[in-house]
C-alpha cells in the first residue's frame, strides 16, 4: 500500500507554495497534491467569447484548477508597510507568527514570485505627499486608509507566471493529480490517516471512493472549498472558531473619479465603520482600467469579481465594497447566511449577477436594461441583468453600503456618482474558522490547515506565505 508523507488538498497559491519549498528544502520526495479542477493549461474561462458565463461542468475554471482563485485573479501580491509594526491585509498569519516573521515570510516569498517573472515595479510607494493628504481626508470621515505597496502581475500574466510554476513542480516530480475531488478525510482515534477521492467527471454521482493514505494532510481548498470543509468539520468534530462573512456588491466608476487613487496607489484600502451599525465596511480587490467578472460556486452560485489586465484596458475601475458579518448565538452559519443571500440575488437576475444603478437605489427603484443602455458608465460584465439588488442584500448591508459610500464622496469627488454601478452579490466564504496551533495543526493530529479556506488567510500573498510556512515545519518531520 502506497503512502504519502504529505497530501495536500487543493492546488492554490497557499498549495502550491507548500510543494515549492519543500522542493527547495529537498523534502518533496513523496508528496502528492490532489485538486478537482484542471492543470493550468486547460484552465479557460469562455466567458470572453460566449459573452456570458456558461457555468462549466463540473467545475469553474475561474475558481478551480491548479493555482486555484489565483489564475484568474488580477494577481495584487500585497506586500507590507515596512513603517507600521503591524499587518491590515491579507489575513491573520502574524497572529499565529508574529509580525516581524509574517514580514519576512513576505519578503521569501515576494522573491519566489520575482524569480518567476512578477513585475520589479512596486506600487504605492512613489507619491507619498499625495496619499498622505488623501490619508487626512479620510481620517476626517472615520476611514482609514491603509496604505501598502503592491506587486501588480495583472490576469494574464498570473496565467503564465502560475504555469511556469506548475512546470517547475512538473519538473522536480511532484505528484499532481488533476480532476479528481477529495470527498472526505480518513480520521481515526483523532489522527489524520488519509484522503478518500473520486474522479470529478462523477461529482453528482455514488460512486465507490478510492483511498489514499499519509503522514500528513493539509487542508488548501480555499474559498472554494469552504463549504465542503464546513461539512467536514461538522463530521469529524474537528474544532472551529465562530467565522465571519464578507458580503457587498462590485462597485464600477469611471477611471476619471478615481484618478488619484490609481495613479498614486494603484489599489486604495479603505475601511469605515459607518453608523448606526458600525460594522466594517471595506473596499477591496480595486480593479483600475478593469473589467467585473464572474465566479461560480456548488449548485451553480453565482457570484461577481474583478480583474484587470497588464495591457487590454477598460476606461472603468472597480472594486468590492464588502461589509463584514459576526452572527452571535443562538446562529453560527455565516457561510448558509452568504449562500442563502447569493441564491435570492441570482435568482432576481435569473441565475446571473444583478446590477443596479446608484442612483436608482437612492430614488428607491430597479434599473432597467434601456436605462442601463444610456447610462454614462458602461458596464464591462455584459452578462449582468439590470435589477434591484436591495431586494436580496439585506437592510443592514445596504445601509452600511449606502452609509460608505456617502463618506468616501467626501474623499474622492463623484464617488457617489449616481450612475456608478453596484453588481451584486459579492461574497467572501470563510468555513467557520478552523482552529489551528501556531504550526497550523487542526485538533486532529497531523491535520494542517493553510490559506483562505480555513479563515487564516485572505488573499494571493498571504495564502503563499502560509504554504512556505508550514513547508518548513514539515520538513522537520518528513
Ligand atoms: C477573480 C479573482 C480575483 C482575485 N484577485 C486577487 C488579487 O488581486 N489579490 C489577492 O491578493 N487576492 C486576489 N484574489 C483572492 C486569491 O485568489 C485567494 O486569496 C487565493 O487564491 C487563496 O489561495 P488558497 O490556496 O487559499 O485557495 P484557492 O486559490 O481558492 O485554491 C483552492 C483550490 O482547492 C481546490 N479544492 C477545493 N475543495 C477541493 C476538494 N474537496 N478536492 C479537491 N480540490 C479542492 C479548488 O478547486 C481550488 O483550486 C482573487 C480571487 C478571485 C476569484
Amino acid at each position: 500500500m502506497q503512502k504519502y508523507d504529505v497530501i495536500i488538498i487543493g492546488m492554490g497559491p497557499s498549495s502550491v507554495f507548500l510543494a515549492y519549498e519543500l522542493i527547495k528544502l529537498k523534502k518533496a520526495n513523496n508528496i502528492l497534491l490532489i485538486e478537482e479542477g484542471k492543470n493550468i493549461k486547460e484552465r479557460i474561462c469562455p466567458i470572453e467569447k460566449t459573452g456570458k458565463c456558461i457555468k462549466c461542468k463540473p467545475f469553474c475554471n475561474i475558481t478551480s484548477g491548479f493555482s486555484g482563485a489565483g489564475a484568474f485573479s488580477d494577481g495584487k501580491l500585497s506586500l507590507y508597510n515596512p513603517d507600521d509594526d503591524d499587518i491590515y491585509v491579507g489575513g491573520e498569519l502574524h497572529e499565529y507568527i508574529g509580525v516581524q516573521k509574517t514580514k519576512e515570510l513576505i519578503d521569501y516569498t515576494d522573491q519566489i514570485y520575482l524569480s518567476f517573472g512578477a513585475d520589479t515595479n512596486l506600487k504605492g510607494i512613489e507619491f507619498k505627499d499625495e496619499v498622505k493628504k488623501i490619508y487626512d481626508k479620510a481620517k476626517k470621515e472615520n476611514i482609514n486608509l491603509i496604505s501598502i505597496p503592491i506587486r501588480h502581475l495583472g490576469t494574464e500574466k498570473s496565467h503564465e507566471l502560475y504555469s511556469l510554476i506548475q512546470d517547475y513542480l512538473k519538473d522536480h516530480n511532484i505528484n499532481m493529480m488533476f480532476e479528481t475531488i477529495v470527498s472526505d478525510i480518513i480520521i481515526e482515534n483523532n489522527e489524520v490517516k488519509g484522503v478518500r477521492v473520486k474522479e470529478a467527471k462523477y461529482i453528482d454521482d455514488d460512486v465507490e471512493l478510492t483511498d489514499i493514505y499519509a503522514d500528513n494532510v493539509v487542508i488548501a481548498v480555499g474559498r472554494k472549498g469552504a463549504n465542503w470543509l464546513t461539512n467536514m468539520c461538522y463530521k469529524h468534530s474537528i474544532k472551529t472558531k465562530p467565522g465571519i462573512v464578507d458580503i457587498g456588491i462590485r462597485y464600477e466608476l469611471p477611471d476619471e473619479i478615481m484618478k488619484d487613487i490609481n495613479k498614486y496607489m494603484y489599489e486604495g484600502k479603505f475601511i469605515g465603520k459607518p453608523e448606526p451599525f458600525r460594522d466594517k465596511v471595506r473596499t477591496f480587490c480595486q480593479n483600475p482600467s478593469g473589467f467585473v467578472s464572474t465566479e461560480v460556486y456548488d449548485n451553480n452560485l453565482t457570484l461577481v469579481n474583478g480583474h484587470s489586465y497588464k495591457d487590454n484596458k477598460s476606461s472603468n475601475t472597480n472594486l468590492a465594497l464588502l461589509v463584514s458579518h459576526h452572527f452571535n448565538y443562538p446562529f453560527d452559519k455565516p457561510i448558509e447566511y452568504g449562500r442563502n443571500v447569493a441564491k435570492n440575488l441570482n435568482e432576481l437576475g435569473n441565475g446571473n449577477v444583478v446590477v443596479q444603478r446608484l442612483g436608482d437605489i437612492y430614488r428607491g427603484k430597479r434599473t432597467w436594461q434601456n436605462e442601463l443602455d444610456r447610462n454614462s458608465v458602461v458596464p464591462t460584465l455584459k452578462a449582468a441583468v439590470a435589477g434591484d439588488i436591495t431586494f436580496a442584500l439585506g437592510y443592514r448591508t445596504m445601509t452600511d453600503i449606502l452609509q460608505f459610500i456617502r463618506a468616501m464622496d467626501k474623499v474622492i469627488e463623484g464617488f457617489a456618482d449616481p450612475n456608478n454601478l453596484l453588481y451584486g452579490p459579492e461574497i467572501k466564504f470563510y468555513s467557520n474558522k478552523i482552529d489551528i496551533n501556531s504550526n497550523f495543526e487542526t485538533s486532529i493530529k497531523n491535520l494542517y490547515s493553510i490559506g483562505d479556506g480555513g479563515g487564516l488567510t485572505r488573499g494571493l500573498m498571504m495564502a503563499s506565505c502560509s504554504g512556505v510556512y508550514l513547508a518548513r515545519i514539515l520538513s522537520k518531520k518528513i
